[in-house]
């Protein structure tokens, strides 16, 4: 096992994985920018080391200031967290390079999975279902056109470096197809460096579903089941739910066993996401993610097992903690996302935290690094903290979000918190009845 960790994260995750370690009895290291110096992960760690001024690229990106931090402080293993530096390739290779352990997959998966053509690529020989589309990169209109017609519109025209949502355009129909394939190219090149696009079947209605998986890097592979991430906003994630409202047990199970067979195919280590879109009862493969979720815990919620400790024991080689039948998924749990943001602009809203009160009770977790007297830098993403309720079916999770919604105080600020307020109490919503443009009409609907 580690004897010390180094967190390369700062917010809500930083002090996320930060429990993990003490509860494992490990030494830890946090890295921060100046302007998180008062952060709660710096005042609770072990140890901490300023890297740089506030920009990311400076002090959170800064790959040399890191892997400084950890020879300084004799760190034997990084954590990445979410976002920053947990899907560079480089980084991992060189923390190897360094004898220090990335606890995450090797550069080699993370790459693979980075690159949209080649991770599609590998989906499908291992055996995941993807949606129709291109073979590989496009290389002109007549091939665009070619591919289109076959498949049938409407198509989406998608950056194979992209992520965030950005270097997409539908096309609805071959008058539509040349300027989005320019328009898709163009931006992709400008976004990424990288102006290579393919196109696949663009889905009216789909849902988010995306299954949490974990490699021991030794063979062997697990599912943790589903989670609906189908509320977003700009292809943004809200509000997510295990187990998802649209699917049985039976393709539970069938899902779950395909990409946990892959990721032991793969020789992959750690934990990982297969997301996908579902509609009519049929998945479709989009992208993996090589590192452990914003929303992982409603997966701890219903499985009971802590990602981080399992993330932690397969990159100190112990090997994963469950087998695939001791797996089971107890009742219904929900995370909604609250940022400091206007609930309805969703403009930014830094500033000062006057007071900041979190609910509690039976199945109820709060996820945050704030507290009352914190002010919010504005140098990061808006998410101050995930409310997380578990209840023994959907029913009850919903009663016991309302209730720890109503009891939730913020301060100072404004947040997400009214958005998710009105949602609770919204029929579709209450139904489980929603696709990934629910969110969006009901925002433009209900705009003042
Ligand atoms: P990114 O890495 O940029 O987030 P993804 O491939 O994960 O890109 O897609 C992001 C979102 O774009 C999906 O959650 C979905 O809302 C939409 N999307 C992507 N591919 C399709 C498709 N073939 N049909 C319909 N919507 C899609």
């Amino acid at each position: 096992m580690f004897q010390k960790i180094l967190i390369a994260n700062r917010g809500e995750i930083a002090l996320r994985v930060l429990r993990a370690c003490k509860e494992l009895g490990i030494q830890t290291v946090v890295v921060h920018s100046t302007a998180d110096a008062d952060a709660m992960h710096v005042r609770l760690a072990d140890e901490s080391v300023c890297i740089g001024p506030p920009p990311s690229r400076d002090s959170y990106l800064n790959i040399h200031q890191i892997v400084a931090a950890c020879e300084i402080t004799g760190a034997d293993a990084v954590h990445p967290g979410y976002g920053f530096l947990s899907e560079n390739a480089k980084f991992a290779d060189i923390l190897a390079a360094h004898n220090i352990t990335f606890i995450g997959p090797s550069g080699d998966h993370i790459r693979t999975m980075g690159d949209k053509i080649e991770a599609k690529r590998t989906a499908k020989r291992l055996g995941i279902p993807v949606v129709p589309g291109s073979d590989g990169a496009i290389s002109d209109e007549k091939e665009a056109r070619r591919v289109a017609a076959e498949i049938g519109y409407p198509v989406i025209i998608k950056a194979s470096a992209g992520g965030g949502g950005r270097g997409m355009k539908v096309a609805r129909d071959e008058t539509e197809l040349d300027i989005a394939l320019a328009t898709a190219k163009s931006e992709a090149g400008a976004a990424f460096g990288d102006d290579a696009v393919y196109i696949e079947k663009y889905l009216e209605k789909p849902r988010h579903i995306e299954i949490q998986v974990f490699g021991d890097g030794m063979g062997r592979g697990i599912h943790l089941g589903e989670r609906d991430c189908s509320l977003q906003r700009r292809h943004q994630k809200v509000w997510e739910e295990a187990n998802s409202p649209a699917l049985n047990a039976e393709e539970r199970s069938r899902i779950g066993n395909i990409c946990a067979s892959a990721v032991a195919d793969l020789g992959y280590s750690g934990a990982g996401t297969i997301e996908f879109l579902y509609e009519n009862g049929e998945f479709y493969f989009i992208e993996m993610n090589t590192r452990l979720q914003v929303e992982h815990p409603v997966t701890e919620a219903i499985t009971g097992i802590d990602l981080v400790h399992e993330q932690i024991r397969v990159a100190s080689g112990g090997g994963l903690s469950v087998r695939q039948d001791e797996v089971r998924f107890h009742g219904h749990a929900i995370e909604c996302r609250i940022n400091a943001e206007d609930p309805r602009t969703f403009a930014p809203s830094p500033g000062t935290i006057t007071h900041f009160h979190t609910p509690g009770g039976l199945g109820i977790r709060v996820d945050s690094g704030v507290y009352s007297g914190y002010r919010i830098p504005p140098y990061y993403d808006s998410l101050i903290g995930k409310l997380i309720v578990h209840g023994r079916n959907r029913v009850e999770c919903m009663m016991r979000l309302r209730r720890a919604l109503d009891e939730f105080v913020v301060d100072g600020i404004k947040t997400t918190l009214p958005l998710f307020r009105d949602l609770v109490g919204n029929p579709d919503v209450a139904n489980g009845e929603y696709d990934i443009h629910w969110l969006e009409k009901y925002l433009a609907e209900t705009a003042e």
